[in-house]
């Protein structure tokens, strides 16, 4: 059974220190995110932390393999947090962790310096109380995570035997609530999407066409790559222009939709 400190003090003045360093990715200097970097590494002492450069802001690997048999799994998280916005606006100030009952204020104290100091701080009881940890555990926290990742998938290419796992843990999460903590499975990564929709060119006559000509861009964007590609030939566009015969044709060409009744569009003009 693990037992942790049950004076907050020195996990609150650590927590205090990891949110003091303003590491804002977006604009933060290289030295101080190689500063916040290097704190993580040296918490991860017990498991070979160090820094390792990427064509960005550094990431902080470190893995514990003593577990021998046991699946091994990978702990990401990130240091970096989002700008601050305002200052004026802020009721404490942002990089200093402001305890009030319990509520702790700080940039990036929820997102995501708290979850990686708890993963740390839990790694570490094991370590030290256990002489070793139930799984085989790899570290991996990036800096660059609030702008996107920009230099995350190269590196994971790069190093992917050296990262290999058989389950990835996400320390960067949230809770439903804050008596509710949630564990989110299955995630398959991130996509986004920028999508244009194009309406007619001319006067659409509402008794004919509604709002069915948008709602078939809408429908069919799922099924479509091309509905979503701004740069590309927009069928959305070729849908609503031309003769009333052309869109006919062109509406017989779009894939399939739920939510379409050819027949009631067919005979509605
Ligand atoms: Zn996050």
């Amino acid at each position: 059974m693990l037992s942790f400190d049950p004076d907050d003090a020195r996990y609150l003045s650590e927590l205090a220190e990891f949110v003091g360093v303003p590491r804002v990715s977006r604009d933060a200097t290289a030295g101080t995110m190689r500063a916040a970097a290097q704190w993580l590494a040296g918490q991860l002492r017990f498991a070979g932390g160090r820094v390792v450069r990427t064509d960005g802001h550094p990431v902080v690997l470190g893995e514990w393999l003593g577990a021998a048999g046991a699946p091994t799994i990978l702990v990401y998280g990130h240091y970096d947090v989002q700008p601050t916005g305002e200052l004026a606006e802020w009721n404490t100030p942002p990089f200093e962790l402001t305890v009030d009952g319990d509520v702790i204020r700080g940039r990036g104290t929820t997102d995501d310096k708290g979850p990686v100091y708890i993963v740390l701080k839990t790694a570490q009881a094991f370590a030290g109380q256990e002489g070793g940890l139930p799984l085989n555990v790899k570290f991996l926290f990036e800096g660059e995570e609030e702008i996107g990742s920009p230099n995350l998938p190269a590196f994971l290419r790069r190093h992917a035997g050296e990262l290999a796992a058989d389950l990835v843990v996400s320390a960067d999460g949230a809770m439903w609530r804050p008596t509710e903590p949630s564990v989110a499975l299955a995630s398959k990564g991130l996509v986004t999407l920028d999508v244009r929709v194009e309406g007619a060119n001319t006067d659409l006559h509402s008794g004919r066409y509604g709002g069915r000509s948008r709602i078939r861009c809408m429908s069919s964007a799922r099924s479509w790559p091309a509905c979503t590609i701004a740069t590309g030939p927009s069928p959305c566009l070729a849908s609503t222009t031309g003769s009333r015969r052309s869109r006919r044709l062109a509406a017989g060409s779009w894939p399939p939709s739920p939510f379409l009744n050819r027949n009631t569009w067919a005979t509605s003009g």
